[in-house]
């Protein structure tokens, strides 16, 4: 097992490993005493200690920034039953900010069998590059080959970044990607950057249980790793007269053994509206006032074929299901059209929801903070608007 070599000779037994250890995991005997159960070999002692008694095994270093060149902008493009799944197009999107700010590639990486129908979306939606492992054994996401073939390639190529969507398979592969290259992980992030001065990623994303949002930098390991739930980037438009590279790369074949075995796929059976994928969302807040009020909800996302969101306020009061709640705990949305019923707009509520295209509140209260990211205000009470709103959007269609 690795772990941390502490010299007796040098420790002075100051303690300054233990306070700065964030785990708990030393404590002062006649010198430092480290818990292996609750090391994570994360090198804050290390850093501390004003002696240098304490070193890390060699493996558990971060590769130091300067030994190799790390360029480009990597996406994972991640395949849902035979397709692109849509979050590796709106990574494409923000890869292509970040890497055109940085002067380097957007490089999709593709690993999965059958894979040339795949590789045109992913030079539409903005690569320079396509990176394929074609195997037989990858032709169905498995965390074993997929971690195995996705730190070999970043072992071979050195991207600076590697960003992947904080789906099922995201949330499965990335963290075990960023222990075996030893690199930082950021996951769901809501916004990425580039300091012009560092050329280091910004990634910010909630923190605190969303009550701030934190900014992190990773300057001392590579590839800088972020996840990025669907619906919270913006893909580019599609461009089909982009050209761009695909390169194959061959892997051992030890690297696709996997000690699970597939039995089949069966995507997600859902009797709700389906909010995450709807051009238009009405949701409701605390200030619906209580159940029964979510029929004028309802009778509204008839009319506009609208599907029917709620804050978490008004799940947790068991007004609707946890499926529709929408923000940093429920589902992330970006309709064309999104209207906020008596919702106050908390930053956690936004967190699913601020880049709708066009965003309508109703609130009473003239102050809430919704009005802040709304594109429209209405100031009022939201009972008695949503059955003239209704009404109005009846004798529209009807007129039309
Ligand atoms: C870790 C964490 C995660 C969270 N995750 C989420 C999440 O995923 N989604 C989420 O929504 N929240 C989340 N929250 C909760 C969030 O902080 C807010 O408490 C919640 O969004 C408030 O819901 P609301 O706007 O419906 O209620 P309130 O904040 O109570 O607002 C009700 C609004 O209705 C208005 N109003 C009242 N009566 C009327 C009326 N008759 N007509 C018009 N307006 C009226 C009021 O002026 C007020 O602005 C989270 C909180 C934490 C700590």
């Amino acid at each position: 097992m690795k772990q941390l070599t502490i010299s007796e000779k040098l420790c002075t037994s100051c303690g300054a490993c233990v306070s700065a250890c964030p785990f708990g995991a030393l404590r002062m005997e006649s010198v430092a005493v480290v818990d292996c159960n609750l090391c994570t070999l994360c090198g804050a002692c290390v850093d501390a200690c004003p002696v240098s008694a304490i070193t890390r095994p060699e493996s558990a270093a971060a590769v130091p920034v300067t030994d190799v060149i790390w360029r480009d902008v990597w996406v994972f493009a991640e395949v849902e039953d035979g397709h692109i799944h849509p979050v590796v197009l709106e990574l494409l999107g923000e890869g292509r900010r970040l890497a055109d700010q940085l002067g380097e590639r957007l490089v999709a990486v593709l690993p999965g069998h059958e894979t040339q129908r795949l590789v045109a979306p992913l030079v539409v939606g903005g690569a320079d590059h396509v990176l394929v492992v074609d195997r037989p054994e990858l032709a169905c996401f498995q965390d074993e080959p997929y971690t195995a073939v996705l730190t070999e390639l970043i072992r071979r190529h050195h991207p600076a970044i590697v960003l992947c969507g904080a789906t099922t398979v995201g949330r499965s592969l990335i963290p075990r990607v960023a222990i075996l290259a030893n690199a930082g992980l950021t996951a769901d992030c809501t916004a990425l950057a580039i300091d012009p001065k560092t050329r280091r990623l910004l990634q910010t994303r909630p923190a605190f249980g969303g009550n701030i949002y934190a900014t992190i930098e990773c300057p001392v390991s590579r590839p800088q790793m972020a996840t990025v739930r669907p619906k919270v980037m913006k893909p580019l438009a599609a461009d089909p007269a982009r050209k761009g590279e695909v390169r194959l790369d061959q892997v051992a074949d030890a690297l696709l053994a996997a000690r699970a075995v597939r039995i089949g796929y069966t995507a997600e059976v859902s009797n709700t509206a389906n909010i995450a994928e709807a051009d238009i969302i009405v949701a409701g807040g605390r200030g619906l006032l209580k159940a029964e009020n979510f029929r004028l909800l309802e009778d509204l996302a008839r009319e506009l074929g609208a599907a029917v969101g709620a804050s978490r306020a008004a799940v947790d009061a068991g007004w609707m299901p946890y499926s529709h709640q929408i923000g940093q705990t429920g589902k992330t949305v970006c309709p064309r059209l999104y209207i906020a019923c008596g919702i106050s707009g908390q930053i956690q509520h936004l967190a699913g929801m601020s880049s709708s295209d066009v965003i309508v509140a109703i609130n009473k209260d003239a102050t809430a903070p919704i009005f802040k990211t709304a594109t429209y205000g209405i100031v009022g009470d939201v009972v008695a608007l949503l059955p003239k709103l209704t009404e109005a959007f009846r004798a529209a269609k009807q007129r039309a």
